[in-house]
């Protein structure tokens, strides 16, 4: 039998020493950064041990699993992110199940948060998922788009677009994400510049195991990572 056990302490706690240096490199404060662990894949035992250990903001990426898990995974002030593509059908489950959903990308799933969520009373935190890498599978609005999404969306009365969440293609090199990442802060400034902060506009979403230290130079305050804190499987 072969046992494999993570520890996701030690993971924990040397992903902290990597963003505290990062941020002392670039003038940044760590408190001011949130970790969302995350889950997909993840067996409930090493979630729970993950929370054990400090953690209260998870990311999962479909709905399916995620309703399996949060049916076990409960703790107190725990915040639930979707961070996959979300298709209308779901958007149901996705309002019952997710503190955040990461990746609104049109206005037509907008509408159908704004108007799930107002069926059961609630108001549903959003980030605005945009399209920056020039790979054709991912998903996210185009930067040309965006300003006109965000127009739509802001004016919902159930749903409340708090940020924006990028995902970096995948290079070889991570440096050369950089420029992807401080094209995401611009349009993400840009919202700022002409909107402020209604609705708490402030969380921009980027960096993941491999490119964290990149995107947080590059202005992000929300990184999500997974292989970094429970190994890869
Ligand atoms: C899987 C995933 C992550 C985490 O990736 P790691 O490389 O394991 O840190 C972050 N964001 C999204 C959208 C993901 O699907």
């Amino acid at each position: 039998m072969e046992l494999h056990i993570t520890d996701i302490q030690g993971n924990l706690t040397r992903l902290k020493e990597r963003i505290t240096k990062v941020c002392e490199r670039c003038n940044r404060n760590p408190a001011e950064m949130t970790i969302v662990a995350v889950t997909k894949t993840v067996p409930v035992s090493e979630i729970l041990e993950a929370i054990n250990q400090g953690v209260n903001n998870i990311g999962e990426n479909r709905i399916q699993e995620a309703q399996n898990k949060f049916a076990v995974v409960e703790a107190n002030g725990l915040q639930r992110h979707l961070i996959g593509h979300l298709q209308t059908n779901k958007v149901k489950h996705a309002v019952r199940l997710f503190d955040f959903i990461q990746s609104v990308d049109s206005v037509e799933l907008a509408y159908t948060i704004d108007r799930k969520a107002r069926e059961i009373n609630k108001i549903q935190d959003c980030l605005i998922e945009v399209k920056i890498s020039p790979e054709p599978a991912k998903f996210g609005v185009t930067p040309e788009k965006l300003e006109q999404l965000y127009a739509v969306t802001s004016k919902m009365p159930n749903l409340q677009v708090k940020g924006l969440m990028f995902m970096a293609p995948m290079v070889t090199n991570p440096n050369d994400t950089r420029p992807f990442f401080r094209q995401a802060n611009q349009l993400f400034s840009a919202i700022i510049a002409k909107h402020g902060h209604p609705q708490g506009f402030k969380i921009l979403s980027m960096g993941m195991s491999d490119d964290f230290e990149i995107a947080i130079e590059e202005g992000s305050n929300m990184i999500r990572i997974g292989r970094a804190i429970f190994g890869s499987s």
